[in-house]
C-alpha cells in the first residue's frame, strides 16, 4: 500500500481548483514513486506542483514579507534513514524543496539559510525567481496603503489579504512500510525579513521516522515552540491512533500558545489524519494510485 496526503494549509480555500491542484500533486507524487521507488524524489515531485501553481504560500505566488519580496523557507526528512534538511528564508529561488533536497544530498550540512541557501540553489543550477504573482503584490500594496493612512490592518497570517492561499506539505508512505515528508512555503504574510516559520524546523513543522510522517502549517512560531510534529511522533510511537494524537496535539499547541494551525499524519500501518482548529483545511489523499475521501477533523478550540 502507498499513501501520498497532501494538504494546502489552514484558512485556504477548499473551493475545486484548490482541491484539484492538491490532488494533481499527490498523484504526481505516486506516479514519481511507482516510476522511481524514491521516497525523496516522489515528494519532490508533489511538492514541486504545489510550488509552481500560484494558488498556494509555496513558490510562485507566496506571501510577500514586510519590505514587499518573497523569502521561502523548504523542508524534507527521510524516516526510513532519519536524515533531514531544509533551506530557510531564501531568496529568488521557487523550488525550496528541490534546493532542501541537495543539501540533503550534496553537502554536508542540514540547513541553509538567506544569501547562502541562494547561492547555493545557483550553483546547482536553479534558475532566479521572484516568486511575485500580480495578485500577491496587489495584496501586499493594499496591505500597505492601509497602513500608511492609519487604518486597522485585518489579515490572516497565513494567507495574507486574500483568504484563499497558503503553505503546502505532503506526508508519505510506500508500500515497503517507509515513511516521509515535505514542506514548503513563503511563510507568513508581511513577517520580517529573515524570519524562518516551522517548516524547515525538524521536530516542530516536520518530523518522519519508522513510526509516521508529520507536516504542520498555522502560524509557525507555535509549531516551534511547542515541538508539535515530535509529539505527534512521541504519541504514534507510544501507540497511539494517528487521529488521537493529531487531535491532542493540536489542542496541546492551542492551550499553550493560543494559535490556530493544522497537521497530516501519515503512520506505518497507512492510517491518515488531518487534523486542525481553524476555519478550512484542503487536503487531498491518494491510496495506490486512486483518490480516496477523507475525512478532515475540525477541533473547536
Ligand atoms: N507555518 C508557516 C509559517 O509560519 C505558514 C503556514 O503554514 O501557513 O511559515
Amino acid at each position: 500500500m502507498s499513501v501520498f496526503f497532501v494538504h494546502g494549509s489552514v484558512e485556504t480555500s477548499t473551493e475545486t481548483p484548490y482541491i484539484k491542484g492538491l490532488e494533481r500533486a499527490a498523484l504526481k507524487g505516486w506516479e514519481k514513486l511507482t516510476a522511481t521507488e524514491s521516497r525523496i524524489d516522489s515528494l519532490e515531485a508533489a511538492i514541486n506542483e504545489l510550488e509552481d501553481n500560484p494558488l498556494y504560500n509555496a513558490g510562485l505566488g507566496s506571501v510577500l514579507n514586510r519590505d514587499g519580496y518573497v523569502e521561502v523557507d523548504g523542508s524534507i526528512m527521510d524516516g526510513e534513514t532519519g536524515k533531514f534538511a531544509a533551506v530557510a528564508s531564501m531568496p529568488l529561488i521557487r523550488h525550496a524543496v528541490s534546493v532542501a533536497k541537495k543539501v540533503m544530498l550534496e553537502t554536508k550540512h542540514v540547513v541553509l539559510a538567506g544569501e547562502g541557501a541562494f547561492l547555493f540553489a545557483r550553483e546547482k543550477g536553479f534558475p532566479v525567481d521572484n516568486c511575485i504573482t500580480q495578485e500577491q503584490l496587489q495584496s501586499w500594496q493594499l496591505a500597505m496603503d492601509l497602513q500608511k493612512s492609519g487604518q486597522e490592518l485585518v489579515f490572516s497570517p497565513y494567507t495574507g489579504l486574500r483568504k484563499e492561499t497558503d503553505t503546502v506539505g505532503c506526508v508519505m508512505l510506500d508500500d515497503r512500510g517507509r515513511l516521509a515528508a515535505a514542506s514548503s512555503t513563503g511563510g507568513s504574510f508581511l513577517k520580517l525579513p529573515g524570519r524562518v516559520g516551522d517548516t524547515p524546523f525538524i521536530g516542530g513543522g516536520i518530523f518522519a521516522s519508522e513510526h509516521c510522517a508529520v507536516v504542520c502549517t498555522g502560524r509557525g512560531e507555535a509549531f516551534i515552540q511547542t515541538l508539535t510534529a515530535k509529539f505527534v511522533d512521541d504519541g504514534i510511537q507510544a501507540g497511539g491512533h494517528p487521529e488521537q494524537v493529531g487531535r491532542e496535539a493540536i489542542r496541546r499547541m492551542f492551550e499553550k500558545t493560543g494559535e490556530s494551525g493544522g497537521l497530516l499524519v501519515v503512520d506505518r500501518h497507512g492510517r491518515v489524519a488531518a487534523v486542525h482548529n481553524s476555519d478550512s483545511f484542503p487536503v487531498a489523499l491518494v491510496v495506490d494510485g486512486k483518490v480516496k475521501q477523507v475525512e478532515v477533523v475540525q477541533i473547536d478550540t
